[in-house]
């Protein structure tokens, strides 16, 4: 008698459970962009279960009893957005260079948490990080995981690598007596070994890749923004030793013969590339580097090398040769057929108006459904990460967002999200509600 009320109550249980798992979340989409087609649909459903999608159906689907109904209807609907070269751990600002004497680890790990939900809220549902202090965002990406914060899905390359006085070496310019000798633990290499030691430092922090800095740089104190600043043999130990760990290599570059040997050693893409030339364009071609041009950085830096004082001197000279440079240089990529995945660098600009970049890419010559696809399926394919983002189909994270206007009329319109959904949950709606 026992065992068969336990079985009743158990068989009503599992039915309760089912009918449970069975709710779904239905999106209904008045136009959809799926990141991967190259038509957006009208009257779409999206359907969701848990934190995938399972389906994405012709005409508004009625949801059965107990399902939930998301009506966006009157929006165009997209995939979660995806920006491949973020810094969520600052924002650049006059006090930056003195921050870094008056700021400690757990500052930079509260500005990531901030800045990670200003970015979330842009409608960019995964970022690509790289490099900040403190291994901050990775701290910040397993809070996120945890459910105790709230932020885009976070691949992190802890600290970047750099060479001796290189860009990204944390004490350039520094008093001797504060500066020291930064090792490969603080993202600084000489040789070989060192390189492959840095990488497997970076594994030891939880890092999901690596960030070098093949040529100088704009931000450094430092005289040169375009030497490059690696070996043969260290970017090999780089690449080689990354690959040992599942990790891809991203290389920020603006001088040509810097891009040609971090290409020449496998890196999977370059950051910014401002002074790529033909052969430089050729190689990546050839070797299937992706490009992340980052035109936001230097539009930013070229408008504030213009403001006096914003800069020191050292960086004002660059930031105004390099910042004006790199919009013409995506147009002509782009048009020679370099693969493009959305990248902005925010944090050199304001976090949050990281769809500005897919403005300036429009203003250069690229469609807007391209621009769209950069920031989705091509950005997903950087990061190898196609069967869970990038996209509106089934079996993929339901990470989606909606904007009122049409993008591909308007592209400006991406800079007004008011629908952002991650992993099944929604996280910001302002949809214009609609009166009868
Ligand atoms: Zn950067």
């Amino acid at each position: 008698m026992h065992g068969r009320i336990a079985g009743w109550a158990i068989g009503a249980m599992l039915a309760m459970l089912a009918q449970a798992v069975d709710a779904s979340t239905l999106i209904h989409a008045g136009r959809l962009i799926d990141g991967v087609a190259k038509d957006a649909r009208s009257t779409m459903t999206i359907v969701i279960d848990g934190e995938r999608i399972t389906g994405v159906e012709d005409g508004f689907v009625q949801p059965d009893d107990g399902d939930t109904l998301i009506d966006l209807s009157t929006q165009t609907v997209l995939p979660g957005l995806m920006d491949m070269h973020t810094h969520l751990d600052h924002q650049n600002n006059r006090r930056s260079y003195m921050e870094r004497f008056t700021l400690n680890g757990a500052d930079y790990a509260l500005m990531a948490a901030y800045y990670a939900k200003v970015t979330l809220n842009a409608g960019f549902t995964t970022v690509r990080d790289l490099g900040g202090s403190y291994n901050a965002a990775i701290a910040l990406r397993k809070a996120i995981e945890r459910g105790e914060a709230t932020g885009p899905r976070i691949f992190s390359a802890g600290k970047s690598i750099a060479t001796t006085g290189g860009h990204g070496d944390p004490t350039n310019s520094w008093a001797e007596i504060l500066g020291g000798d930064p090792g490969p633990a603080d993202g600084v290499v000489n040789g070989p070994a060192e390189a492959s030691q840095a990488v497997r430092q970076r594994y030891k922090d939880g890092a999901d890749l690596i960030k070098i800095t093949a040529t100088g740089g704009v931000l450094s104190l430092a005289k040169n923004g375009q030497n490059p600043q690696f070996r043969d043999a260290e970017l090999n130990a780089l690449v080689a030793t990354a690959n040992d760990y599942g990790f891809h290599v991203a290389a920020h570059a603006h001088g040509a013969e810097g891009m040609k040997r971090a290409i020449r050693a496998g890196v999977r893409s370059i950051e910014h590339g401002t002074y790529m030339d033909d052969e430089v364009i050729a190689l990546m071609k050839k070797y299937g580097t992706y490009y992340v041009p980052t035109i936001s950085a230097g539009k930013f830096i070229a408008e504030k090398a213009a403001e006096p004082g914003y800069f020191p001197e050292a960086v004002r000279v660059k930031a105004a040769a390099i910042g004006p440079v790199i919009q013409k240089t995506f147009a002509r990529a782009y048009k020679k057929g370099v693969t493009i995945a959305f990248g902005t660098d925010s944090g050199v600009g304001p976090h949050g108006s990281n769809a500005r970049e897919f403005v300036y890419m429009v203003e250069a010559g690229m469609p807007a459904m391209a621009a769209i696809m950069s920031a989705t399926s091509v950005a997903a394919e950087l990061l190898e990460e196609t069967d869970n983002l990038g996209s509106i189909r089934a079996g993929r994270y339901a990470d989606i967002i909606a904007v009122d206007e049409d993008p591909l009329m308007d592209i400006s319109a991406l800079q007004n999200v008011v629908f952002v959904m991650q992993g099944g949950v929604v996280v910001k709606d302002e949809t214009r509600r609609k009166e009868f």
